[in-house]
């Protein structure tokens, strides 16, 4: 049973005058709150030591498993400040359940939803000022995640497990501007196949996308487009964001599920998609699909969705030997309309018909 969160409060936070500067420019993933929230699991008493403490270094047995075999999950969601000053967060339920299907995918224990929702609330609230203002896109990015910490070499799933979230201030994700991004569709590389864990979020598979990432840089494009590990040219999602196509005659296309990510902005723009006039459609869509319909007009735009950027408009695609634009080549009437309505969404400037805003 949970008995909620503990509360230690540091004696030493970052200066008012010090956080204020981090929060003029956070940037991303750079500097992180006061605060931690953490929790232990062992096999013998179950999740325990629920607290919320002063942030500070694991320490770490040389031999702990996830420092070998990689039993790691990891979760990314964002507190958002509204107009009134109230701190809210965006559907931390359906990040709670794809933490629970990642662990059972890891062998790890699962953490219960309540668990999950009061150490990131608690967190939050103690870390409150931490909350970049309202007005622009910056938003508290959230960073929950599980690992095998027991000391012990063997291959099974750790008998002592630790749960922790941190929180650092997040900026703009395009500070001058949505721009496009272009996509390098590798063949080298893929990024899931059946039955692997690419539907997890699992530190694994990104370690694995790192020298598809250099592959891509080397090549002049911004991120990797991943196909089906099969080799039948089916699209499935970029490094850290699903993949999104619009057609002329209306429909909003995504890769299914299965060896991809079930993204909480992906499920969020299907939900949205028939009030934009546009009919979801969640299916195979291969890269020959894709090309032709770049060069007949029939897919007029293409975005990827995340948490991190909400959507990236796609400019272009480039590969083995050839290269397109997705229509004229600049972000795409409808990608800015979805993004604009997840972002009012999110900053509460728009009803929450769905009721996927959680008040910290
Ligand atoms: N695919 C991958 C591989 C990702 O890492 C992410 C980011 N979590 C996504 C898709 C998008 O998921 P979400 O919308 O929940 O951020």
């Amino acid at each position: 049973m949970s008995t909620g969160f503990s509360l230690t409060r540091t004696t030493r936070p970052v200066p008012e005058a010090e956080r204020a500067a981090i929060l003029a420019e956070p940037g991303f993933g750079r500097y992180f709150t006061d605060h931690m929230a953490s929790a232990v699991w062992t096999a013998a008493d179950g999740w325990q030591d629920r607290r919320i403490r002063p942030l500070e270094p694991f320490t770490l047995h040389p031999s702990a498993a996830v420092l070998h075999y990689a039993q790691e999950i990891f979760e990314g969601l964002k507190a958002y400040r509204h107009a009134d000053g109230s701190v809210w967060l965006f559907r931390p339920e359906a990040n709670a359940r794809r933490f629970a299907r990642s662990a059972r995918r890891l062998a790890l224990p699962e953490l219960p939803e309540e668990d999950f929702l009061a150490g990131v609330m608690e967190l939050v609230r103690a870390d409150e000022p931490w909350v970049p203002a309202a007005g622009g896109e910056e938003s508290l990015y959230l960073r929950p995640f599980m690992f095998a910490s027991e000391a012990f070499l063997g291959v099974r799933p750790a008998a002592e497990v630790t749960y922790a979230v941190i929180a650092g201030p997040a900026g703009p994700y395009f500070p001058s501007g949505v721009t496009g991004v272009t996509l390098w569709v590798t063949t080298r590389y893929t990024r899931a196949a059946r039955g692997g864990t690419g539907a997890a979020k699992c530190g694994g598979n990104y370690a694995g996308s790192l020298a598809a990432q250099i592959e891509a840089a080397e090549q002049g494009c911004d991120q990797v487009m991943y196909l089906d590990s099969e080799g039948e040219g089916k699209l499935e999602e970029s490094g850290t964001m699903n993949l999104c196509l619009v057609t002329s005659d209306g429909r909003l296309l995504t890769p299914e599920l299965g060896t991809i990510l079930e993204g909480v902005t992906r499920d969020t723009i299907l939900a949205l998609a028939p009030g934009l006039g546009l009919t979801p459609e969640e299916r195979t869509v291969t890269l020959e699909e894709l090309r032709s319909g770049a060069a007949d007009g029939t897919i007029t735009e293409v975005f990827a969705a995340g948490t991190a950027a909400v959507v990236t408009p796609i400019t272009g695609f480039k590969g083995e030997g050839y290269e397109f634009t997705i229509g004229d080549g600049s972000p795409g009437e409808q990608t800015m309309a979805i993004r604009r309505t997840v972002l009012d969404l999110q900053y509460g400037r728009a009803e929450d018909k769905h009721g996927w805003l959680r008040r910290v």
